[in-house]
């Protein structure tokens, strides 16, 4: 069989699971679980696996709810990775409950087209990308030990090749005061929320002079216990992300700074936590170009970046630190609509969203299957990596 053949067999064969694919989708969409949490999505895909005669390691990397599985021999190793965690709040509101099915409907349609090929296809079930960064634990558990590529698709509102996905931090500020009665002794206490707030509000005034391409955001978990009682703990998560690491890192000294400030102003004793930092996306064009060319065939046109455009970060960037990979956007929408929201929640579950995951599902194992049998591309993408890279 040559790849043409080939290419006709995986979508053929995507096809003929179409049906099953589609109520793990839905059946995930209905039940949303959040970081770490994720029993029910990854029991039911590493459950489908193995009714199709695949070996699955669960618990893969020391991760509960992460899984692996391969197929193939010998030859270079390419991984297609989904992803199914789900938002507190709003459910699949980043459409999570369509990759990790895509990825084994991509995984096993490339297995059964494999025979003669030399070479390896890994699915990694990947969870905890909305928080937690569990790809970086599933690298430092040895998941991708031994990959030479990454490839893994996300639903979106535009067809685009090469998101700017930017470099993240979370900082946890506590801040610690002392509590006393808010009426009778209120000159005996710290008030650690008014330490918050003031923390807040210099954060608030330094985020009118960022870089447009770079965020500051966050919310308030902790405000006190009571209005009687001076607050003597209020605590703070924020993100700050920048596509400038240089820039990055100059944002987070002057966050810092903001509530360092406050502590002092109001006596609190300020705690702050950084958390792992959460890199930036760096697609590799020659596997950008292959997975344009199979959508392209499959009827879809990827599009470039537009320079105003900024998503969210993802855990996808550290694995781009270290080998070649793509995390190409594919519309489920007819317009646009704001990820993170209800709207695209309700999104995740049409019709539509389903046939872009059939459609993901071939064009990312089409690409995998052009990274195992075209030596040639596999080498252009490690040349642009390390290009990139160095
Ligand atoms: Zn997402």
């Amino acid at each position: 069989m040559d790849t043409a053949a080939r290419k006709k067999r995986i979508g053929e064969r995507v096809d003929a699971r179409a049906k099953a694919l589609d109520r793990l989708a839905l059946e995930i969409h209905a039940r949303p679980e959040l970081a770490f949490e994720e029993r029910f999505a990854s029991g039911s895909l590493a459950d489908y696996l193995e009714s199709e005669k695949v070996t699955v390691q669960r618990g893969a990397g020391g991760l509960e709810t992460a899984f692996i599985a391969e197929a193939g021999s010998g030859g270079p190793v390419v991984a297609i990775l989904g992803e199914y965690d789900a938002l507190p709040g709003i459910g699949h509101g980043c459409g999570h409950n369509l990759m990790g099915t895509a990825a084994i409907g991509a995984f096993l349609a490339l297995r059964d087209t494999l025979d003669g090929v030399r070479g390896r296809v890994r699915v990694i079930g990947c969870p905890a990308e909305e928080s937690g960064n569990g790809k970086v634990h599933l690298m430092n558990g040895g998941a991708f030990e031994g990959v030479d590529a990454a490839l893994m698709y996300h639903p979106g509102d535009r067809d685009e090749i090469d998101p700017l996905m930017l470099a993240m931090v979370n900082l946890d500020v506590e801040l610690l005061g002392k509590a006393a009665h808010a009426a009778a002794e209120p000159q005996d206490g710290v008030n650690a929320l008014d330490g918050l707030v003031l923390g807040w509000n210099a954060m608030s005034a330094l985020r009118l002079l960022v870089r447009s391409d770079s965020r500051i955001h966050g919310i308030i978990t902790d405000g006190g216990k009571a209005a009687n009682i001076i607050p003597d703990r209020a605590a703070a998560r924020l993100m700050v992300r920048s596509p400038d690491n240089t820039y990055l890192a100059d944002l987070r000294r002057r966050v810092l700074a903001c509530f360092e400030g406050a502590a002092l102003a109001t006596g609190a004793e300020l705690r702050p936590m950084w958390s792992e930092v959460c890199e930036v996306v760096n697609t590799n064009r020659p596997l950008a170009e292959a997975f344009a060319e199979n959508a392209r065939a499959l009827g879809r046109t990827m599009l470039a970046r537009r320079p105003s455009d900024t998503h969210g970060s993802t855990d996808m960037g550290n694995v781009t630190t270290k080998v070649p990979g793509i995390h190409p956007f594919l519309s489920i929408t007819e317009g646009p609509v704001p990820g993170h929201s209800i709207a695209f929640t309700e999104a995740a579950r049409t019709p539509r969203a389903l046939e872009t995951m059939h459609l993901a599902a071939k064009a990312l194992a089409m690409t995998a299957l052009d990274v195992l049998s075209d030596a040639a591309l596999l080498k252009r993408a490690k040349e642009a990596h390390d290009g990139r890279t160095a």
